[in-house]
């Protein structure tokens, strides 16, 4: 009786996965950057209710499977969260996450899409629901490449990233990084996701900035292959293309971190 009273007590079994669970105090996380952002960061939002912002987000994945998330699910969420980024603002990104948030923090006037209200509540977290349960699943939640690619998690980010490059317009920006092999990568969500969703009546031109790791500057990377694809790619979608090699404003960015290294000692 004692043992079968114990059992009883036990918190609830959720499934087991591959990936880290629902980041420790998600809930408090995602309204407490609510109201930092809709209140300081951007007072001109601060009309939005981040109560109901903080329920539909839960709702959107509490008592679900994790892994047959869908963009229905988000609807309620990002139908209370839009938000206008000005024409030319919008940079996108791709394998340049710490970089790119560098450059957006000395440059105001652009937006991440971790600058706006809904990139900036979830960035870096975790967070998934379980059928069986009302409850997070803070033990583990699924990989997107071992369990499943429509987790609540992924579907999130397709969801916001669609709409993200969907309202863009004007020029576009993306920094990308030239010191890998696949610069341009149709499988991230720049890639898979954003590319597609540029609308070409809006938005002008694509400019990348192609940047290199400091200490593996070669020659040209708007020449590497990868970007031969992605201009192949909004060439048939109407939209302009252009690349920069080693853009000089995040040149220096870099030469701010590493002040030493010879190509930031000469002609900066
Ligand atoms: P990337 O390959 O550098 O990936 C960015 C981050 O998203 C990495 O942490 C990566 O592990 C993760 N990621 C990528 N695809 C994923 C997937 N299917 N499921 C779960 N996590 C995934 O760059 P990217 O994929 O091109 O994404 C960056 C672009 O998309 C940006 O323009 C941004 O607007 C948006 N985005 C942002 C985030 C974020 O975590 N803030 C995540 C995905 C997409």
């Amino acid at each position: 009786v004692v043992v079968g009273i114990l059992m009883w007590h036990q918190p609830p079994k959720h499934k087991e996965w591959k990936g880290a669970g629902t980041t420790a105090h998600f809930y408090e996380i995602i309204l407490g950057r609510c109201y930092t952002y809709t209140q300081i960061v951007r007072p001109e939002l601060g009309h939005k209710d981040c109560s109901k912002i903080g329920k539909a987000f839960t709702n959107a994945f509490l008592s679900k499977d994790p892994c047959s998330s869908t963009e229905q699910d988000y609807q309620p969420l990002m139908e209370l969260t839009n938000q206008t980024v000005p024409c030319n603002k919008t940079l996108l990104w791709s394998k340049t996450r710490d970089l790119v948030h560098d450059y957006a923090w000395v440059q105001p006037d652009l937006f991440t899409l971790e600058d706006t209200l809904l990139g900036y509540m979830a960035d870096g977290l975790t967070w998934c629901g379980d059928p069986g349960s009302n409850e997070m699943n803070y033990q583990s939640c699924p990989d997107w490449r071992k369990d499943c690619s429509n987790n609540s998690v992924s579907i999130f980010w397709n969801t916001v990233s669609k709409r993200f490059a969907g309202d863009a317009c004007g020029v576009v920006h993306v920094l990308l990084n030239g010191s890998i092999r696949n610069t341009f990568d149709e499988k991230s969500t720049f890639g898979r996701v954003e590319v597609f969703n540029l609308h070409p009546e809006k938005v002008h031109m694509l400019q990348a900035w192609v940047v290199q790791d400091i200490r593996t500057i070669s020659s040209n990377s708007c020449s590497n292959s990868s970007i031969k694809d992605l201009e192949a790619i909004l060439s048939k979608r109407n939209i302009t293309f252009t690349c920069q090699d080693n853009y000089r404003p995040i040149r220096l960015l870099q030469c701010v971190k590493d002040p030493e290294h010879s190509s930031c000692r000469s002609e900066i």
